[in-house]
């Protein structure tokens, strides 16, 4: 975040929690998504941008990685999943429960994403 606003970007984060910041929403998109679709703080993006398509998520407990299936996919070779889920791995595990759980989002904003999200098919990666 501190890089995002020293860099000069508007501030559209929101804290949480303690140190844990999410992006405001703009009825459930990403403030910082361009009119062109690009990322406007690309080389600056959260950590699970950099990771996707990979998705951390937790279950009973343990991290499991999926590779969501988007248009970017298919395009991406080993090297790259592999790099995509090391970013993943970067996360925190206290990011990942607090994320849904501590979000300022309205519900129907956190329902809008979910449902988004479920869209894609996905598989557990090694
Ligand atoms: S990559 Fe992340 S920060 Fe950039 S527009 Fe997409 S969701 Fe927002």
């Amino acid at each position: 975040m501190e890089k995002v606003l020293k860099a000069g970007h508007p501030d559209h984060f929101i804290e949480i929690r303690s140190g844990q910041f999410e992006l405001k929403s703009n009825n459930a998109v990403c403030p910082y998504l361009a009119k062109d679709l690009s990322c406007s703080i690309h080389e600056l993006r959260p950590q699970a941008c950099r990771a996707w398509p990979v998705h951390v998520r937790l279950k009973d407990g343990e991290r499991e990685y999926l590779l969501m299936d988007c248009l970017l996919t298919p395009k991406l070779s080993e090297g790259d999943l592999r790099e995509m889920k090391g970013q993943a791995a970067r996360i925190r595990t206290e990011n990942i429960e607090n994320s849904f759980r501590c979000s300022r989002l309205s519900k129907p904003e956190i329902d809008l994403i979910e449902k988004r999200f479920r869209r894609f098919k996905n598989r557990p990666m090694k």
